[in-house]
């Protein structure tokens, strides 16, 4: 069958980044005196190369030897895991993307410019649970029937976002804030292209397909944001880790297909997928 791919898709410059430093801490390291605090992407075909390559990544900071090497991953880690790190004289080698990083660093600052932080975003991901450490009492939302519990009336707001959430999300949500009373509002634009150009991407492609595939990791925040966009443009959508979880019925009645990817999907996963998806002929 015809395939196309999104113009823009797969690893992002913090993934690789990542990646690429947790190779060369292994490399520098000892078996064993290096170890990741989570799973170093959301990938788990990577996560399982770096396994089978000596990196441990299910470390707990409180159970690590002194001397050990704890890598951060992108999605980064609040200000008390670095503290805790240097009382117990474990090494830190840091894989935080630059872009979280940011949003880290706008967080403080917000607070001490005298903002309550707000940050859209999912509470339970790892990159929010990091980020909101950088200030007192940052109130999490994501979604507008949020708002009358937590958000505090004539206040001075500061508003971020999770990196990886879509601009219309993030714009709804900001409407929705700006319609309560307010004291003040500053909102600083956290999300990041890398994510919106992969989106942009997949919807361009949805338009012009019959069926689409988001390839990725299940729990990737970024890819299941790919896959709600394509069905939102009314395309039948398949969220796949790889060609494992390809069943021929996802493509009866179909002519052209379409493949994106989330941002720490390795161009194999999505080569191998390509190459298996053209082989198929399509029904008359
Ligand atoms: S998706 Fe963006 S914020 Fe996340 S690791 Fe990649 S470049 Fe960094």
């Amino acid at each position: 069958m015809q395939v196309r791919l999104a113009r823009k898709y797969g690893f992002c410059f913090g993934v690789e980044d990542a990646i690429e430093t947790a190779q060369r801490a292994l490399n520098a390291n000892e078996p064993g005196k290096i170890v990741a605090l989570g799973p170093v992407i959301h990938n788990r075909q990577v996560v399982e190369n770096l396994e089978r390559a000596g990196l441990d990544q299910s470390g707990d900071l409180d159970q690590l030897e002194e001397g050990t090497t704890v890598l951060i991953r992108s999605h980064g880690v609040g200000p008390d895991v670095y503290a805790r790190a240097e009382q117990r004289k474990i090494n830190i080698v840091d894989a935080t993307c630059v872009l979280v990083k940011r949003a880290q660093s706008v967080v403080r600052q917000l607070h001490e410019e005298g903002y309550r932080v707000v940050m859209i975003g999912d509470k339970n991901h790892p990159e929010v649970q990091g980020v909101i450490g950088y200030a007192p009492d940052v109130i999490v939302i994501d979604k507008g029937d949020d708002l009358d519990a937590k958000l505090p009336l004539r206040a001075k707001l500061g508003i971020v976002a999770q990196t990886t959430h879509a601009p219309e999300h993030v714009a709804n949500m900001i409407g929705l804030i700006a319609g309560r009373p307010f004291r003040e509002l500053k909102v600083v634009n956290t999300l990041c292209l890398e994510v919106v150009r992969r989106q942009e991407a997949a919807v361009e492609l949805a338009r012009e397909v019959d069926v689409m595939f988001i390839l990725g990791g299940l729990h990737s925040a970024n890819t299941q944001e790919l896959a709600r966009l394509c069905r939102e443009e009314g395309v039948a959508t398949y969220h796949l880790e790889t060609w494992e979880a390809f069943e021929p019925a996802m493509v009866h009645g179909a002519k052209v297909a379409g493949i994106a990817a989330g941002a720490s999907t390795p161009d194999f996963i999505v080569n191998e997928f390509a190459d298996k998806l053209r082989a198929i002929q399509p029904a008359p």
